[in-house]
């Protein structure tokens, strides 16, 4: 075996540290066209992969393949032309034979192909073959050229139009790196091989061997299996890492959780407080959380839970346990809207509870929450940053103006970050580091949200966070009633018998994400139609990013007052708006939305005991869009519904956009590969073990280091 550590392998390090002009062939000019496709190093150069294979084994003659069948030919062009169709589209049109029969290909709008099926190319075409007045045809067949390779699977590699780069180019590169590593010491496996075998993983030099020279799909399949688990187990090596340090540095507080010191049972008369008992879900997550908060390591945890499912009182609830021990709480949104309203939900939820006090008479005084937002003037900011800085404010609940420098705590014991998605990990950790005045302890950090990931991404994009999930909803709940229409017309009576029942709608504009004046003015329009036409009669208040804080607070505390009947409004009200009297939500041109926003804004109505309805409006310009649509319709499940649109969009939906950096998830997916995922996370936790385990594992550590080093793990984390 060429790949045994011991006889000293090449390691990947090995192959970063060599540039592409190490190889034969490779000067200045070839270089610098695949450093356009990132390729520097004979790593970038091994570790760029085929997009597809032409399986030579099912190949076709033109002959052979009969009208109206899919398949592939290897063909030689005969001549091209190009020219315009009489409603201006380009045309090209291809005149290819193989020996047995010729075929037209003809191209709407892609006119580039008449350089590249130059006369005498040889190429593979992909296509169903069809027949157009009499002459075979392919319309729009995929194309590759792959040279005069043989073979019987082979490689294609995406090519560069703007580099000059052909894929068998690459595929020449690529065979040549992969004969010199061969042919001197031959790839290191870092992989142990009892973790190969309880997998049945190919060992390294077999897997690139097989990802870019297979010979046979099933070879290739093994390799690229063996790959993904790779990239899957680096990942996941670095997030248990840091979830291993956290937990065991020292240095978080050991929070006092059974109500038997000075400070009283907050949590408990909390608790006893509330109309309603907890959900079996509430009761077990807030256990969860307590006996996190009661150990002396920093909590870090992400809080699960559907739209409406009851996580304020389990934040609160955290945010108590800080109080009752003589620290301070802090609960960071991302939007001031957001903030006002948990501002005053929980003021009120918290009244009447005291806090001990030696300075008063009464040796207490009442438990003190404030609101802290960008929309602060001087003066209440200053006696905002007064009172956390001398112990006096308990909980503060605020935007970023949280993370602000010149907010210094007395002593902060527990944040919740509400809604993370919206957050970066930065911001997570400038938060952490905040700093106390009085006590250096690193706070604990429960982080919430309400956009449900499936299990193995959440593994992933929050693998250095434990996880509880809310998966029980709060009784007496009537399910919402989603429909999609085409059409408005019904949608406007709909919305006038609620309030003509005594209850309220919101009117979500179209998204648009090019440009937020766009947005505002399309809110403003609908606004204005709506006012002057169907719903004139109506109280109809209007609500967008352009609209000053103060402004903005008027009009929700009109809206929550039952002031106003109809609430027109962009993406603002996405997260958290709680007004249980609203029963109706329209989103007009519905589609523009993504399955996780729609979900959100679904979730602003059916907060209370009556039927709410949500409506979707408009076409469905895309077979994804309509999925979405009906997807909604279908289900109020937020974990189902995340499912779904891991399926429709793939991990774009959790990693967001990563265009920097290199990645180091190219043929992974978290979609296709759900159970790898798993797998992998069970041999880091194995590996790491309790800390220390990857000193043992010096080249499997440095891989990581080598491949998510720097910020590619924080862009993962950022979502
Ligand atoms: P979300 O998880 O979306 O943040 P909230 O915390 O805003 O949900 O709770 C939604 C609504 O459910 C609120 O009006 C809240 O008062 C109510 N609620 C929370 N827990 C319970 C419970 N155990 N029983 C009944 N109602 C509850
Ligand atoms: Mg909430």
């Amino acid at each position: 075996m060429p790949s045994d550590p011991a006889q000293g392998g090449i390691t990947l390090r090995d192959l970063d540290d060599r540039p592409v002009t190490d190889l034969q062939g490779v000067g200045d000019k070839r270089a610098a066209a695949l450093a356009k496709v990132d390729v520097r190093t004979i790593l970038d150069l091994i570790s760029y992969y085929p997009r597809r294979y032409l399986d030579r084994t099912r190949e076709a003659t033109i002959e052979a393949l009969g009208v109206g069948e899919e398949g592939m030919v290897l063909v030689t062009v005969a001549r091209v032309s190009a020219r315009r169709t009489r409603n201006g589209r380009s045309l090209v049109e291809a005149r290819v034979t193989d020996g047995t029969g010729s075929l037209s290909l003809t191209f709407f709008n892609q006119p580039w192909r008449e350089r590249q099926l130059s006369e005498g190319t040889e190429a593979v075409v992909f296509g169903k073959m069809d027949r157009y007045r009499d002459k075979l045809q392919m319309t729009n067949p995929i194309v590759d050229l792959v040279g005069d390779r043989t073979g019987r699977i082979v490689a294609v590699y995406p090519q560069s139009e703007s580099a000059g780069l052909q894929s068998w180019d690459l595929d020449g590169l690529v065979g040549e790196a992969l004969r010199r590593v061969m042919l001197k010491r031959g790839f290191d496996d870092p992989l142990p091989t009892g973790v190969r075998d309880r997998y049945r993983l190919v060992d390294r030099a077999t897997a690139y061997g097989g990802i870019h020279r297979p010979e046979s799909m099933q070879e290739m399949a093994e390799a690229r299996r063996r790959l993904v688990f790779d990239e899957l187990l680096r990942i996941q090596l670095e997030l248990v890492r840091r979830k291993v340090h956290l937990e065991r540095s020292a240095g978080g507080i050991a929070h006092v959780c059974g109500g038997h010191d000075a400070h009283g049972d907050l949590v408990g008369a909390f608790h006893e407080r509330l109309g309603f008992p907890l959900t079996g879900a509430q009761q077990r997550t807030i256990d969860e959380i307590l006996s996190d908060l009661a150990r002396p390591s920093p909590m870090h945890r992400l809080l699960q839970g559907d739209v409406g499912s009851g996580k304020t009182v389990v934040a609160v609830s955290a945010l108590l346990v800080a109080v009752q021990g003589g620290h301070q709480g802090a609960l960071m949104v991302p939007t001031a809207v957001l903030a006002e309203q948990h501002h005053l939900g929980i003021a009120d939820l918290l009244a009447g509870l005291v806090v001990p006090d030696p300075g008063t008479l009464m040796g207490e005084r009442p438990l003190r929450v404030e609101l802290l937002t960008s929309g602060a003037t001087a003066a209440e900011r200053r006696r905002i940053v007064d009172g956390l800085e001398d112990g006096g404010v308990d909980i503060l609940i605020g935007t970023h103006a949280l993370i602000q420098e010149g907010v210094g705590f007395h002593s902060l014991g527990v944040i919740v970050i509400d809604e993370q998605h919206r957050f970066g990990v930065e911001q997570r950790a400038a938060l952490r580091e905040q700093g106390n005045a009085a006590d250096p302890a690193i706070p604990d950090v429960l982080v919430m949200t309400a956009t449900p990931i499936p299990r193995t991404a959440a593994m992933t994009v929050y693998g250095d966070l434990d996880v509880s999930v809310i998966d029980e909803m709060p009784p007496g709940r009537t399910p919402i009633r989603t429909d999609w229409t085409v059409d408005d017309g019904e949608v406007w009576e709909i919305v006038r018998d609620a309030v003509a029942a005594g209850h309220q709608a919101y009117v979500v504009c179209p998204l648009i994400d090019e440009s937020e004046a766009l947005e505002v003015r399309s809110a403003e329009e609908t606004h204005g139609s709506l006012t002057a036409g169907v719903l004139s009669d109506l109280r109809v208040g209007l609500l967008h990013g352009r609209v000053g804080p103060a402004e903005k607070e008027e009009t929700m505390r009109l809206f929550r007052s039952g002031a106003l009947d109809v609430l027109v409004a962009t993406t603002v009200i996405e997260v958290g708006v709680d007004v249980p009297n609203a029963t109706v939500m329209v989103v007009l041109d519905a589609a523009r939305f993504g399955i996780a926003q729609l979900h959100q804004l679904r979730g602003r109505v059916g907060r209370g005991s009556e039927q709410s309805r949500c409506l979707l409006v408009g076409e469905a310009a895309t077979p994804d869009a309509e999925e979405r649509l009906e997807a909604l319709v279908r289900t109020t499940d937020g974990f189902e519904l995340a499912e779904v649109d891991l399926d429709l969009r793939g991990e774009g939906t959790i990693m967001g956009e990563r265009q920097k950096g290199r990645n180091d998830l190219r043929l992974a997916s978290l979609r296709r590969d759900r159970e790898w995922v798993e797998a992998a996370r069970e041999v880091a936790i194995e590996l790491v073990g309790d800390g220390d385990g990857l000193e043992r594992h010096q080249t499997l550590s440095d891989e990581v280091a080598l491949l998510l080093g720097g910020d590619e793990v924080d862009y993962l984390l950022k979502s």
